[in-house]
């Protein structure tokens, strides 16, 4: 079976305005198998929407903000503060541009606030997370809109180790604690293994495997992400508008059609594409045919318009699949 890398949860994919069916920005990443997570974006009411799933915010180890506008951070205050009274002490590392930090600093001072815990800001355009299930390597890539925004590419690499069991058996040596303490690295003293020694690297096999994701922020020229999505198995881009309605509203938003965003991953050759941030106008079922008509015919990949809820699962082998068992779905 081909493991599982990565577990997004979309936790928001309205652009700019909370609807009934959408909130404002908000994407949970696990790195499977494994309780902790990144926070991607965290629009107001985003831990209202984690009630409805089962992410825990004591498991929360990062928050990766890809812009200062409102509808992708206003959430963080009141989130924080809740990891805060739920009982939270370990550290939180916090991507983010500089006026988020000073911000939620600003917020905390003059609503006589404090953690029990620290927020590690950091502002670097790479930043490597150890989880229990990978090593994921986090980096940031400048796009465009009407703040300085980034992108984010996310690498998980997993290691596993497997013990040569067959080969063991044949030797004579039978389950036990020795297994154990070969797999974990330390030789095991064994009368008929030449020097009366086995060792845990003749044992042992090792294997690795990796996934990319490419999550981007609000981003006006979708090409900026060609570096970024290199060897990426999939992008979560934001398709604010269909051509028609970008067309009309002008670009003095700086977002993203749907035809813009499925041209760049047809172009780039990610296989998988997830289109989010709709703008209200676009929420009905017939917007979001539109928006995927549009798309469609410009891209050839697997291709998801994402719900509220809805959870994706990447395998190390890049293929992506909507996992209908989340505890609550948007209606
Ligand atoms: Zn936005």
């Amino acid at each position: 079976m081909t493991p599982s890398m990565f577990r997004l949860t979309f936790l928001g994919t309205s652009s700019g305005v909370p609807t009934r069916e959408r909130n404002v920005s908000a994407l949970a990443v696990q790195s499977v198998p494994g309780a902790e997570w990144l926070l991607v974006d965290c629009g107001e009411g985003t831990q209202h929407r984690l009630l409805h799933t089962r992410l825990a915010l004591r498991d929360l180890a990062a928050v990766c903000i890809t812009h200062a506008h409102g509808d992708h951070c206003y959430g963080l205050p009141g989130l924080l503060k809740s990891a805060g009274m739920a009982g939270r002490t370990a550290p939180l590392t916090l991507i983010a541009p500089l006026p988020v930090w000073q911000w939620l600093q600003a917020t905390y001072a003059l609503t006589a606030a404090a953690l029990p815990y620290e927020v590690r800001h950091v502002d670097a355009d790479a930043w490597v997370w150890r989880s229990a299930a990978a090593t994921l390597r986090i980096e940031r890539h400048a796009t465009l809109h009407r703040v300085p925004t980034h992108a984010f590419r996310i690498e998980a690499t997993q290691t596993q180790v497997r013990l040569k069991t067959e080969a063991l058996r044949a030797a004579g040596l039978p389950p036990g604690p020795a297994w154990r303490a070969l797999h974990d690295g330390q030789d095991v003293p064994f009368a008929s293994a030449p020097n009366g020694l086995l060792r845990s690297a003749d044992c042992t096999e090792t294997h690795t495997q990796r996934a990319c994701i490419v999550i981007g922020g609000d981003n006006a020229d979708p090409a900026l992400l060609r570096a970024a999505c290199a060897g990426a198995q999939l992008l979560v881009h934001e398709a604010t508008f269909t051509q028609t309605a970008l067309d009309e509203v002008g670009q003095q938003w700086m977002h993203s059609s749907a035809r813009m965003t499925a041209a760049f991953a047809e172009s780039a050759g990610v296989p998988n594409l997830i289109l989010t941030h709709l703008s209200a106008r676009h929420q009905q079922p017939e917007g979001v045919a539109a928006l995927r008509a549009e798309a469609a015919a410009h891209y050839h990949g697997a291709l998801w318009i994402a719900n509220d809820f809805d959870m994706f699962t990447l395998d190390a082998q890049g293929m992506l699949t909507l996992d209908f068992s989340s505890p609550a779905r948007g209606t």
